[in-house]
């Protein structure tokens, strides 16, 4: 996943992540990619659109 710089970090995506796989820090966006399920229901709850899919 990739976080544009415009992330503002509210933790909209990780509420919504049924695996529960986003962390939200003061400044970042920590994803278990290994455990993503390419669902994007992060990409799409993101109210300013800063999630990307690598694929
Ligand atoms: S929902 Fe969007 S703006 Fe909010 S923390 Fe996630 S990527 Fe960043
Ligand atoms: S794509 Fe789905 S499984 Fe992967 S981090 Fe986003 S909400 Fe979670």
């Amino acid at each position: 996943m990739i976080v544009k710089e415009f992330c503002m970090y509210c933790g909209e995506c990780a509420g919504v992540c049924p695996h529960n796989l986003i962390e939200v820090r003061e400044n970042s966006l920590k994803f278990n990619d290994k455990d993503c399920k390419i669902c994007k229901i992060c990409i799409q709850a993101c109210p300013v659109k800063a999630l990307k899919s690598e694929e």
